[in-house]
């Protein structure tokens, strides 16, 4: 049993609700891939297992998961949120490629330094920061360049 379900179950008892197989079928689904994802890609990759969870479920038990501080909401995207585990998995902010999808993960100390300088500003106690830069990989810009130079 890995940790997360150990915290997830702490986490349940302590809100007074019982658990359910499905919530840690799910879970485990989230923690055994490190991607991002969102509900439709979940429900598939549990379906390819075998897994009888429906959709409406994972909606169901996203917003626990979350509350639970196993998971968080990373980006919303063609009109949905995506998700990322957060627990073992130390503060890191995301370069999005918006032609192929592709996700860099980076931690920046300069970051840091900016939080330091808007809570002395703003008289703000930061907790965290979350950036989401957006833009084109090295690969889709040698496409579209390699596509420009036969036209
Ligand atoms: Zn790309
Ligand atoms: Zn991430």
């Amino acid at each position: 049993m890995g940790n997360e379900i150990a915290l997830f179950r702490s986490f349940i008892s302590k809100k007074g609700l019982r658990n359910t197989p499905e919530r840690e079928e799910i879970i485990k689904e989230i923690f055994s891939s490190h991607d991002h994802f969102d509900v439709d890609e979940l429900y598939l990759r549990l379906r390819q297992k075998g897994s009888r969870v429906s959709k409406a479920s994972i909606y169901r038990n996203i917003p626990l998961i979350m509350e639970s501080c196993l998971i968080r909401e990373v980006w919303h995207e063609d009109g949905h949120m995506h998700y990322e585990h957060i627990y073992g998995h130390g503060h890191h902010c995301h370069l999005r490629c918006i032609q192929c999808g592709k996700v860099i993960e980076f931690v920046d100390q300069d970051l840091f330094e900016i939080e330091k300088r808007l809570g002395t500003k703003y008289d703000f106690e930061i907790l965290e920061h979350r950036l989401d830069v957006i833009g084109y990989c090295s690969e889709c810009r040698q496409h579209a360049a390699a596509a420009g130079d036969r036209s």
